[in-house]
């Protein structure tokens, strides 16, 4: 066997699946007889101890309900887009690693890692720059492939048993103290909290590269036409995942291309061979116009001393919105999304306050934002919702005429997944 081959196939040697016995034992004899294969083939088992999960995981039903409760903010058409709403923290990892977590059927790692010591082996706190072509006071998601970047800081700190950390777009900041994430606009001095964080799926994966590669590999398993390769040149390995855009996109490409999981994608990591800890990452979406960089690590340094109060820490002046106390109310449920966004526009006009704080209950701190562009516009047609994406509800194009005279058209993002199953707007205006 020549040593060449050796190396091209090295992952035949850790790959049970997709080895065939014969050509295991080929290599084996030649590690047995080649003193620097034998070195590589050690090396390469180190890495793949470094990045590979120990055992199967699967989330726990709280994450995947979570995932599913997740807020977003659509985006086109917005003319307060940049107040909208906000996403789990499970989005903000799925950014920063790029795991779609945002997508339901995914499982990602948890519990079977057992203990706090494991779990943080690797790191005591992370420290990342990237950039993300994205708007600068979005939700942690999105990105626009047509952007320009935008610098973003990531800081973690691992405790015993939760990570705290502190994902900061500039225009937008989210912080997480292990059990409660929240953020705001730091220009509003606005924000939300309460949303309940789940420490051992989070931003553990950034500290953790077996974690990222469960929660890859599980991806890779759960959803069609993904592709998952592994490389190692003795220095460093290299794990691609190419993805489809995840989601439906039958009746509307609205949502392609507006976060990583809803766009064809190709993720790629780069780990030190020797301690296992992440280099780089950087994403790429493929758009009708060619392919583009969404998103690249910049710089990563582990164990700067951070202290994790500053990094969970809420300015005192930001006046937040406690997801888990809102009055849903119940004037727009049994009804269809069309039905819901004909009563919601038309109360624009005269501000229908009572119906208004319901529809537009995730815009509590910016409400007074909100009535000052859509008081008094007068609504002048509706379209037909339509479905895109992931988004759990519907659009509906609506176009109405503003109190100064200026026309607007927007696509209304309407859900009823709550409590109330009553209509919300969370993205759109
Ligand atoms: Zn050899």
């Amino acid at each position: 066997m020549k040593c060449e081959f050796f190396r091209e196939n090295i992952w035949a040697m850790f790959d049970d699946e997709a080895s065939d016995a014969a050509l295991r034992a080929e290599m084996e004899a030649h590690t047995a007889e080649c003193a620097e294969c034998a070195r590589f083939h050690r090396q390469t088992a180190a890495a793949v101890e470094a990045v590979t999960p120990r055992c199967e995981a699967t989330a726990p039903e709280s994450l995947t309900r979570r995932i599913e409760k997740t807020v977003r903010v659509s985006h086109k058409g917005a003319l307060l887009r940049s107040l909208g709403a906000v996403v789990s923290v499970a989005a903000v990892v799925a950014i920063v690693v790029n795991v779609a977590l945002s997508a339901s059927p995914v499982r990602a790692a948890g519990k079977c890692f057992g203990t706090a010591a494991e779990l943080f082996e690797n790191s005591k706190t992370i420290s990342m720059l990237l950039e993300l072509r994205t708007e600068p006071t979005e939700n942690m998601e999105y990105i626009d492939p047509s952007a320009d970047f935008v610098e973003c800081r990531l800081d973690a700190v691992c405790g015993a048993d939760a990570v705290v950390w502190r994902f900061d777009k500039g225009g937008r900041v989210a912080v997480s103290d292990g059990r409660i994430m929240t953020q705001w606009l730091p220009e509003q001095k606005r924000g939300w909290t309460g949303f309940l964080c789940d420490a051992s799926i989070d931003a553990v994966m950034l500290a953790n590269p077996r974690m990222l590669m469960v929660a890859e590999r599980e991806y890779a398993a759960t959803h069609k036409g993904v592709r998952y390769d592994m490389t190692n040149d003795g220095t460093t390995v290299r794990v691609t995942v190419d993805a489809p855009a995840q989601g439906d996109y039958s009746q509307s490409d609205y949502m392609l291309n507006t976060s990583i999981a809803e766009s064809d994608n190709r993720r790629v990591y780069c780990f030190d061979a020797q301690s296992g800890r992440l280099l780089s990452a950087v994403v790429s979406v493929r758009t009708a116009s060619g392919e583009v960089e969404v998103l690249r690590v910049k710089s990563i340094a582990y164990d700067e001393p951070l202290d994790a109060v500053e990094v969970a820490a809420v300015p005192g002046d930001i006046e937040l919105q406690n997801m888990l106390t809102l009055d849903y109310g119940s004037r727009l449920a049994g009804i269809t999304a069309r039905q819901a966004a004909e009563k919601i526009v038309r109360a624009f006009e005269k501000w229908d306050a009572a119906l208004l704080d319901e529809a537009l209950v995730y815009y509590g701190p910016v409400m007074a934002k909100v009535r000052e562009m859509y008081g008094g516009s007068v609504a002048v047609a509706f379209g037909e919702p339509f479905r895109s994406g992931e988004y759990p509800g519907e659009f509906v194009p609506v176009r109405l005429v503003l109190a100064g005279g200026g026309i607007c058209e927007m696509n209304l993002a309407l859900r009823n997944d709550n409590p109330a199953g009553t209509w919300i707007i969370d993205g759109g205006i």
